[in-house]
């Protein structure tokens, strides 16, 4: 497949100053010969690679010139996806760029599938896929850190980290084999010992690594958060207040469900998902509005779950209700309207009953405690770990579980060690490890995994 030439409208369809139409494999250059007229006089096939030329796209059976363009021209293999790449700067609206790629399609090209730009990068290893992955993750980051930790991953710093354990995990495979292959030679009982204290200084890197996703996740996709409680608490003045507070609203995304839309806010640089029920800015409240099970669900599915009690009333039968929802859940208990009510003694109050959960005290209306709020999210997703300076290496849940089960291959390993077991299921497990950390960079990743990946891109990246 790798020997056809595709192509992509690579820019959003929409009006724009430029937009740009990308053709990579071995067609591109001859595509461009045929569609395109430098109009400095200028042969631009004898220049060097990685130029623009000033020219018209014109239609090479009517004549007819479509656009005027810039011609950007890059010889393989120092291109993206390491084939010769062409790319029509024209101008951005739709029917020059339709055009454009129908032109580029009729003269040898395909259209491109979702992602298979990056895709062959990763194929004609230009990037691992963990690398790939990171540029879905630059073009949807929410926040300045979540831009961070993609361009991370971009640089490398997971693949080369995951590829020092590869490296650590033969070195240990090399000295289990020499013990197959070598049985009778009396140094076993020693260098079972040194085996074990290899793994176990693995399995120790691995664990940080493992405990980082749970920020990075956060980073990458967002905290997840909801606001409960009963009607008239201030759930929707305490939405509002975020929302308004917080300028950087970056984006706004559809949610999972038709009646929840998520605005994202920047908190201290975290993107914090909130999900605004339909109605709940209309007073309306969540349980009320979308029905218990599902608020269940809305509850069960967050990261993040912000309590609302009211000082003015103190705590109902219904707050219980609220608060049992929530159980075993990461929370924060917020005591609004503490203006016209006794926060502190209904914290007091709260905090005895739910040990488990923070508790702030809080007016929406005169905006005291806010910034306590943002702390309070802030200590709960970074648990005091790691700050913007000290950007998690995990953020995707494949890369995790790809750890995780890497890590639980050398749980066998020392088991059997312990155990006295034959060594040849010790090399197994080994090499099961090692071959679990290459799901990560790619390189004994399945085709199917790879698939699903890459349907995620737009068309053009
Ligand atoms: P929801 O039903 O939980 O979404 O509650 P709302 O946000 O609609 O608020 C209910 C009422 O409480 C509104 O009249 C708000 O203006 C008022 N309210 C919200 N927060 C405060 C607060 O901190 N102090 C006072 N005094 N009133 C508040």
């Amino acid at each position: 497949m790798l020997d056809d030439t595709i192509a992509a409208i690579a820019t959003p369809l929409g009006e724009g100053a430029i937009g740009i139409v990308r053709v990579s494999g071995p067609e591109a250059i001859a595509i461009a010969e045929k569609i395109f007229v430098s109009r400095t006089g200028v042969d631009w096939r004898r220049q060097g690679s990685h130029r623009l030329f000033y020219g018209l796209v014109v239609d090479p059976d009517t004549g007819q010139p479509v656009d005027e363009v810039l011609l950007g021209v890059m010889y393989a293999p120092r291109t993206f996806t390491r084939e010769d790449v062409v790319e029509f700067n024209c101008h951005g609206g739709i029917v020059p760029l339709r055009r454009t790629l129908e032109l580029v399609l009729q003269h040898g090209a395909r259209l491109a599938e979702p992602g298979e730009f990056t895709r062959r990068a990763f194929l004609n290893g230009r990037l691992d896929l963990a690398q790939a992955e990171s540029i879905l993750d630059i073009i949807r980051a929410k926040t300045d850190a979540g831009l961070a930790v993609a361009m991370s991953l971009l640089s490398g710093e997971l693949s080369s980290r995951v590829r020092r354990f590869q490296d650590q995990l033969l070195g240990i495979l090399a000295q289990v084999e020499a013990d197959i292959d070598f049985p009778e030679e009396d140094i076993e009982v020693a260098s079972r010992e040194d085996l074990k204290n290899s793994v176990l200084d693995l399995m120790g890197d691995l664990e940080e690594l493992i405990h980082q996703a749970r920020f990075g996740k956060v980073f990458r996709e967002g905290l997840r958060t909801v606001i409960v409680g009963r009607p008239n608490v201030g759930k929707s003045s305490l939405l509002n207040a975020l929302l308004r507070e917080k300028r950087a609203i970056v984006t706004e995304i559809p949610g999972t469900t038709r009646d929840i839309i998520e605005e994202v806010v920047n908190i201290r640089g975290i993107p914090v998902r909130l999900a605004d029920t339909a109605g709940m800015r209309d007073t309306d409240d969540i349980v009320e509005r979308i029905g218990v099970e599902r608020s269940r669900e809305l509850v069960k599915a967050a990261d993040l779950v912000l309590v609302v009690l009211d000082a003015s009333t103190g705590l109902t039968s219904e707050d219980r209700a609220v608060l049992e929802l929530v159980e075993g859940q990461k929370g924060i208990v917020l005591i609004n309207k503490s203006d016209i009510g006794d926060g502190e003694g209904l914290a007091r109050q709260v905090a005895d009953l739910y040990p488990d959960k923070p508790v702030e005290v809080i007016s929406v209306k005169t905006g005291y405690g806010l910034s306590k709020v943002e702390e309070a999210i802030e200590r709960l997703v970074l648990g005091g770990q790691a700050t913007a300076s000290q950007m998690p290496l995990v953020s995707h849940v494949r890369h995790k579980q790809a750890l995780v089960r890497c890590y639980e291959h050398l749980q066998e390993v020392l088991r059997a060690l312990s155990a006295g077991e034959n060594i040849d299921l010790v090399a197994i497990d080994l090499r099961a490890a090692w071959e679990a950390l290459g799901e990560i960079t790619g390189d004994t990743v399945a085709e199917d995994i790879v698939d699903r990946i890459f349907q995620d891109f737009c068309i053009g990246k």
